[in-house]
């Protein structure tokens, strides 16, 4: 589904992503693990191209989407991106928030997107904050909010960038199990998390990064249990 070669990105003369090669096949769920600042983040705003790499290409579904002549906005509608901060627009009821995209890029008519978006809540367990604003919700309700907001543009990959990172403790395990809903379902995943646990039991693959580069990757039993570098067993041992 995603076919990366050579990925190169710097900001100014720092190096923040070197020559990354890396293939990730349809249902995979592939979580990233490594230290602060070794390009995680980077890494994923790459595949949508929220930035755009120095050097490489990226394959998104049998088409080249680095090649300048590629419409991004039409890309990036087809990779649903979820982030720390949850990124609602607060001035929009939650109806409004999850129906504006799919209306607005002309996937679905208003009637339709509405009924997608009840459909949408019900499964997360929230079809009575509809026309609620996302000031009257939790963090652990707006993040299942922005994920099913994603789901609304019926993308064939969902990106996460530490989805519960901001939450506190209690409200993470909802949020993970809405991606474990969809991960059960089929969905293509590529998940930056500090949530180990959710990386061995949901991970098909586990890539460790660190200073840029994909250091070590392995099925999730294999890299938590045998980690080869030294690297992987620093970080495992602060972090497990
Ligand atoms: P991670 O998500 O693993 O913590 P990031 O991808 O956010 O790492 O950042 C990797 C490195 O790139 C860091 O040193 C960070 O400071 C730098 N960086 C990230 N975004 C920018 C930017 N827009 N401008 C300059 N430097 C950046
Ligand atoms: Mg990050």
């Amino acid at each position: 589904m995603i076919d990366v070669k050579h990925l190169s990105k710097s900001f100014g003369d720092h190096l923040v992503l070197d020559d990354i090669s890396e293939h990730i096949a349809p249902g995979e769920k592939v979580v990233i693990i490594g230290p602060s600042g070794s390009g995680k983040s980077t890494f994923l705003r790459c595949l949508n191209l929220l930035e755009t790499p120095t050097a490489g290409t990226i394959t998104f579904d049998g088409k080249e989407i680095t090649d300048p002549k590629v419409n991004i906005d039409a890309v990036r509608r087809q990779m649903g991106m979820v982030f720390q901060h949850f990124n609602l627009f607060p001035n929009m009821t939650i109806r409004k928030n999850i129906t504006l995209a799919p209306v607005r890029t002309g996937l679905m008519k208003p009637e339709e997107a509405d009924a997608e978006a009840v459909k949408l809540l019900g499964r997360v367990g929230l079809t009575d904050k509809a026309d609620a604003y996302p000031n009257q919700l939790s963090g652990g309700q707006k993040q299942r909010i922005a994920i099913v907001r994603a789901m609304a543009m019926k993308p064939k990959l969902m990106l996460f960038d530490e989805p519960t990172s901001a939450l506190d403790p209690e409200m993470v395990g909802e949020v993970l199990e809405v991606m474990k809903q969809l991960a059960r379902e089929g969905m293509t995943m590529v998940v930056v998390t500090h949530e180990m646990g959710f990386a061995r039991e949901v991970g098909s693959r586990v890539l460790f990064m660190d200073e840029g580069r994909i250091v070590e990757q392995n099925e999730p039993r294999q890299l938590f249990d045998h980690p080869e570098s030294e690297r992987l067993q620093g970080f495992l041992a602060k972090v497990l």
